[in-house]
Order: structure tokens, then C-alpha cells, then sequence
């Protein structure tokens, strides 16, 4: 088991998709910040854990009063995703072991659940790759011509939807991603990046309703799943997440 846990919260995108003037992860959700309701999440089932936060060095909706880690710093968010994580395991090379667990966690995912959290990450310190919350592919899926078109259906058998958190050791996930940055590899999570050393991240079954924040209509599924949520009985200390 690790010695320290890490998290990385890459909060440094635009959401131009969401159509709006403020980046999404400051959009209201239930009268808070996304954003902050991620870290509550979060901060629930990993108290003492280490936070890099990275956000827009332009960033002025932030507020810190959203943090309820004790340890944490910000970092700069970079041109892609990708970049952004990228500078928060810079930042931590004075601090972190090579062996030391880092689950990274998009900051658009507000709804993921303690339970879910704390499963993944029992799941990660007993293995030696790493691994990340998925779901199972449900619907059929059809690949396009480019004209809009179907162009054939393709089998979902052995499909799974990636999710975040996605968690691995600090030294292994480092040399991952600075071997994908070599390698013009593009990378829109961690465990591509894994992956393309010939490793086989651990697909950990998380739920369905961990959903991204993406488009506008997202914003409402998700105040609906933090209700249900909330009204089930393994999230039913709403207090807990008031800021
Ligand atoms: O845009 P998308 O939803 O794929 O972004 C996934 C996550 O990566 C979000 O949490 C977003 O804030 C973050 N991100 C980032 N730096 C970027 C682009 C996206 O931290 N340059």
C-alpha cells in the first residue's frame, strides 16, 4: 500500500461545449459550484489525502473557500488535459515517491460516489498497474460514413465507457505520460497513456450516473442524480457537503 494518496483535479478547461461564459466547472448545481461539489465528494472518502488543484493561470471565478482538503496547491492548467495533469505530477516531484498512489479526477464528474471512490481505490493499492472506474458498454453502437450516415454496427461486447478516477503510481504514470508527450501520442486520459507502455489498466465497475458535465443539458441530469443520490441511504448526510 501507498504511503501518501495524491489527487489531481485537472479544473482548468473552458467547457466551450456548455455554450457559456463561465467555464463549467463554476456553473451552479444545486445552488454551488461544480467544482465544489467535486471536491466534497472527493475530500469525503479521502480525508487526508493530498490535492493539486489545476486551474486557469487566468482563472478569476475560483474561490478557496471550495477546498476542503487541508493539503493541496494549485497548478496551471495547460493547453490540453493532458498538459494540466502533466504539470500537477511536475509539481509534486519534491513530495511524491514514485510508489505513492495518484487518482486523477475530472472535475466535471460531480457526481461520483464515496462508495465508488473508496472501492477503486482498494482495488488500486493491491495492483500493481492501476486502474480507473468504467461502466460497460450498454447501448448499441453504430460507427458513421461522415456523412452522417451508418457505415456498420459495431460490437459493444467487451465495450466499457471510461470514467474518472483514473489512479496510478506516481513514477509509473509520470514516465506514461512523458513517453506519450514524446511520442506525439494523444491522450485524453491516463490509462491511454499506460496503455501505450503494453500495460493493461484495471477496469474497476463504477456506476452509471458518474457522468461528465458536457453539454448544457448535463447540468440538470446532474442536480437530479445529486437528489436521488442524496435521498438513497449510503449519501443520506446531506450536510456533509454544505460548503
Ligand atoms: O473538456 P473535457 O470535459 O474533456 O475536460 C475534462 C477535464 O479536464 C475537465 O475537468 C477540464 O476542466 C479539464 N481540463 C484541464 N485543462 C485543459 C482542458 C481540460 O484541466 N486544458
Amino acid at each position: 500500500m501507498s504511503e501518501n494518496l495524491w489527487l489531481v483535479v485537472p479544473a482548468a478547461g473552458r467547457g466551450r461545449r456548455m455554450g457559456s461564459d463561465v467555464p463549467k466547472q463554476y456553473l451552479p448545481l444545486r445552488e454551488r459550484p461544480v467544482l465544489a461539489h467535486t471536491l466534497a465528494r472527493l475530500h469525503r472518502a479521502f480525508p487526508a489525502a493530498r490535492l493539486c488543484l489545476c486551474l486557469d493561470v487566468d482563472d478569476d471565478h475560483f474561490d478557496p473557500a471550495w477546498v476542503p482538503f487541508s493539503h493541496w496547491r494549485r497548478t496551471p492548467g495547460g493547453s490540453e488535459r493532458v498538459d494540466s495533469v502533466r504539470y500537477a505530477l511536475a509539481a509534486m516531484a519534491d513530495s511524491a515517491a514514485d510508489s505513492d498512489l495518484v487518482m486523477v479526477h475530472d472535475v466535471a464528474r460531480p457526481c461520483v460516489t464515496p462508495t465508488d471512490l473508496e472501492r477503486l481505490y482498494i482495488a488500486l493499492c493491491e495492483d500493481e498497474v492501476g486502474g480507473l472506474l468504467a461502466a460497460p458498454v450498454a447501448d448499441t453502437m453504430k460507427r458513421d460514413d461522415g456523412q452522417g450516415r451508418v457505415a456498420r454496427t459495431e460490437s459493444r461486447c467487451g465495450l466499457w465507457q471510461a470514467q474518472t478516477p483514473q489512479g496510478f503510481r506516481y513514477g509509473l504514470l509520470r514516465r506514461a505520460l512523458d513517453e506519450a508527450a514524446v511520442n506525439g501520442l494523444v491522450v485524453t486520459d491516463e490509462a491511454s497513456a499506460v496503455e501505450a507502455l503494453g500495460l493493461a489498466p484495471l477496469l474497476v465497475p463504477g456506476r452509471r450516473d458518474n457522468i461528465k458535465i458536457t453539454h448544457p443539458e448535463d447540468l440538470a441530469l446532474a442536480e437530479h442524480i445529486l437528489a436521488a443520490q442524496q435521498g438513497a441511504s449510503s449519501l443520506n448526510h446531506s450536510h456533509e457537503e454544505a460548503p
